[in-house]
């Protein structure tokens, strides 16, 4: 008999969190009987998940969209959806339906409208849950046979100043540790034997007196798990216990990624990141102490507003003394509905570019002597 499955590709943008949302929007359409396609040559849909953190990432979306005229049906899902919500449809008339992080348990049911013979609607959006079902966890879909991320929060509370993310993925909600334990050991009971935990803020978890590091220790207990890793931590929550913990478990892997964004006082209070240089030197030295050996990245972010030379420099010295072993480091791009916008952004493009290429050719040599020796996760 000839197969008739609706074929959907899925093109991803943006983060880990992105990464596995893409899964679980796979697993939702093809236990709803869709078919997983690999190009979007062969697919009858598109789906765009798609992120909001820079403004580059958005205009690769807007130009990809543009080349579909008419021809597929195309749906606008993640943050970008949840940003601009039905404002979409005027951005771009070739998007037929729009679908905020929190709503993509619906993305079945939307399909199904617009496949179906006496569907006339064009346009359809949501983006209003607060918190997604759990049932979307455990679809049973995952990528990779031997890994599996598992999102143990989501949304976030910071606010630091020039992040889009609390205001697309919402404040932060914690998912109940008994239902993140049952996701990885059925992911455990598939295969799997290595998990990365995710959230945009991993150790402010709390649930039921459970908080992050209770949390590692009862998944590093797990039978049949052989790796953890986690990611990402902020340093206003990171602790003595939480590196100790870091050092005790026998599965976890020894690597802290912990974003610093700028060497300078004025800076970060102005981001609202909610600790200074010197505390955070603090901390990454009793880590360094705590973890021997254990391996250090960053993010850094170049030409903040008003970022001057000195505070450039002094994001430099900071990179030259701490000598992490990989950073990520981004120019400044302005988000709507952020505090940042407000500042004034005097820097030229020119100028955020030469910054960007000095801090980066400064890591480069850095990294290439200190390698990070991943275990592969
Ligand atoms: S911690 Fe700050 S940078 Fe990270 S997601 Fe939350 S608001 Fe954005």
């Amino acid at each position: 008999m000839k197969e008739d499955k609706k074929k959907v590709f899925i093109k991803n943008f943006g983060c880990q969190m992105n990464v596995r949302d893409s899964e679980v929007i796979c697993g939702l359409l093809k236990n709803a009987g869709y078919k997983i396609c690999a190009s979007d040559l062969q697919a009858d849909i598109i789906i765009f998940n798609t992120c909001s953190v820079r403004q580059h990432a958005e205009d690769r979306v807007w130009s990809l969209i543009g080349s579909y005229k008419g021809s597929k049906i195309i749906g606008l899902a993640g943050c970008m959806a949840q940003n601009y919500k039905e404002r979409v449809f005027q951005r771009d008339t070739n998007v037929d339906f729009v679908v905020g992080p929190q709503d993509i348990h619906k993305i079945p049911e939307i399909l199904n409208k617009f496949t179906s013979r006496d569907f006339f609607e064009r346009k359809i959006w949501e983006v209003d849950t607060l918190m997604r079902p759990e049932e979307v966890y455990l679809t049973g879909f995952l990528q990779d046979k031997d890994h599996a991320y598992v999102v143990i929060s989501e949304g976030c509370s910071n606010f630091c100043s020039y992040c889009v993310v609390p205001y697309v993925r919402g404040p932060l909600r914690h998912r109940k540790n008994k239902n993140i334990l049952v996701e990885i050991q059925k992911a455990i009971a598939s295969g799997v034997t290595r998990i990365t935990l995710l959230g945009q803020n991993v150790n402010a978890y709390c649930d039921d007196g459970i908080n992050f590091t209770k949390l590692l220790t009862r998944v590093n207990a797990l039978k049949g798990l052989k790796k953890l890793t986690f990611f990402t931590s902020h340093p206003k929550d990171a602790n003595i216990d939480f590196f100790k913990t870091i050092r005790d478990l026998d599965k976890l892997v020894k690597s802290l990624h912990l974003p610093i964004q700028s060497g300078a006082d004025k800076i970060l209070k102005l981001m609202n990141r909610g600790y200074s240089v010197k505390e955070y030197l603090v901390l990454i030295d009793s880590y360094r102490k705590i973890v021997e050996g254990g391996v250090l990245t960053t993010d850094i972010i170049v030409g903040f507003p008003t970022e001057t030379d000195k505070e450039f420099k002094a994001t430099c010295d900071l990179v030259e003394k701490v000598r992490f072993n990989a950073a990520y480091i981004f120019k400044y791009s302005p988000r709507p509905n952020t505090e940042a916008m407000k500042l004034a952004d005097g820097l030229t493009k020119e100028e955020k570019e030469k910054r960007h290429k000095k801090i980066l050719d400064l890591q480069r040599g850095i990294s290439n002597k200190f390698k990070p020796v991943y275990a592969k996760i």
